[in-house]
């Protein structure tokens, strides 16, 4: 499982959970806020890459893609950004 997050184009700082991170946090039974914090990852990239892959402090792959994000994905963007 990538988390994988989709920036506008002229978007260079990104804010995200690390999905792998949330999922193994609510497993072992932590506290949500706790979760969310250790799921949290937060990084900039350059204006110019199309596409960049960073890490969570535990080092699961987090995916960067530019443009539009699918319509699938929206409504689980929306539920993340309400978490953040
Ligand atoms: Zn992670």
């Amino acid at each position: 499982m990538t988390t994988t997050v989709w920036l506008p184009p002229s978007e260079t700082a990104f804010s995200c959970l690390c999905e792998p991170c949330l999922e193994a946090a609510r497993r072992s039974g932590a506290l949500f806020s706790d979760a969310l914090q250790a799921a949290s990852v937060r990084g900039t990239v350059g204006r110019d890459s199309a596409l960049g892959v960073v890490r969570c402090a535990a080092g699961h792959e987090i995916v960067l893609r530019r443009g539009d994000r699918p319509p699938a994905l929206q409504r689980r963007d929306e539920r993340q950004l309400q978490l953040t």
